[in-house]
């Protein structure tokens, strides 16, 4: 299929795709906004749809913060927003071990975020914050290894350590010791030439390390599909917009959803060419160079 860009299309075509869904999915990070800019135009498109009566979620992959606190940033930013609209990979993990009625603690190799969202499930984790080589690695023994864990989740940690490798391999040697991710995203959209390691950075490390394969919760994995189709939602009337493909336009097309692709964030404008040339999927149906790109073409 074609990767129809609606700059390019008749103002005809443009209110066929408003009236094509009622629900809409976004991502946050590189469509909403970048870092705690938000990004011009956005605010503007989603207080539309909320107009035309369609039924806004957030799904994001970050895991450093519990739902009210992304509600408020939205807020800030202009978007209106409510924590039960929010779908991010830190309430996802404290949902599945929930419902799997896990009572045993957490190893956590994560954020506040994760630990908070634990908390108000009533399940106790360890691991928060640094953990440094003292006085040399090889002087980790049994004891330091706490009986009662049995789950590592594996999330954005920027104290991330050896000894902190150490014990997630460790108590992942145990076959009964859940392994869980929340996401598995390459790297941050960064405008200089720096590269921000993501998520699945980490990730691939525990797995190398541990011999084992986690069980990744977030977009595009099978977990937080399983959730969206729980919510009852019409997935021929839903519309997923995102700006990585590997993620949001791949969970899009796993769930049966209409899909829009930014290029405000991970993806850009090169990027796409190559994936039109390649034909290589996943493809989003629509794309636009930003969210807010989508209010001037909209029949007046
Ligand atoms: N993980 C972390 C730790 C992040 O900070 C971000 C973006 O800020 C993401 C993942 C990606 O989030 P999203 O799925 O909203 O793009
Ligand atoms: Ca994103």
């Amino acid at each position: 299929s074609a990767v129809q860009n609606l700059q390019e299309v008749t103002q005809d075509k443009v209110q066929e795709f408003l009236d094509s869904f009622d629900t809409v999915l976004t991502d946050c990070d590189g469509v909403l906004w970048i870092d705690n800019n938000a990004i011009p135009g956005s605010a503007g498109t989603m207080n539309y749809f909320r107009k035309l009566g369609k039924k806004i979620f957030y799904v994001t992959n970050n895991s450093t913060k519990i739902r009210s606190d992304f509600a408020r940033k939205a807020q800030e930013l202009g978007f209106v927003a409510n924590a039960e609209d929010i779908l991010s990979t830190a309430y996802l993990v404290a949902h599945y071990l929930k419902d799997i009625d896990f009572s045993k603690k957490v190893y956590l190799l994560g954020s506040n975020g994760i630990g908070e969202e634990l908390e108000a499930v009533g399940i106790s984790y360890i691991g928060i914050g640094p953990d440094h080589v003292k006085p040399d690695f090889k002087s980790m023994k049994p004891a330091d290894l706490d009986p009662d864990v049995g789950a590592v989740v594996v999330g954005f940690d920027e104290h991330v350590s050896y000894p902190k490798l150490m014990k997630a391999a460790s108590y992942l040697a145990s076959e009964e010791c859940l392994f869980i991710a929340t996401n598995t995203d390459e790297r941050f959209p960064r405008a200089d030439s720096i590269v921000v390691p993501g998520t699945g950075t980490l990730v691939r490390a525990v797995e190398t390390c541990s011999e084992r394969q986690a069980t990744v919760l977030g977009k595009p994995h099978a977990y937080v599909r399983k959730f969206l189709e729980s919510c009852g939602l019409n997935p021929a009337r839903t519309l997923m917009i995102g700006d990585r493909c590997t993620t949001d336009i791949e969970l899009g097309i796993r769930c049966g959803f209409q899909t829009l692709l930014v290029l405000s964030g991970v993806t850009s404008s090169k990027d796409l060419d190559q994936i039109r040339y390649e034909k290589k999927p996943p493809l989003p149906d629509v794309v636009l160079p930003k969210l807010g790109d989508l209010l001037s073409l909209i029949p007046s």
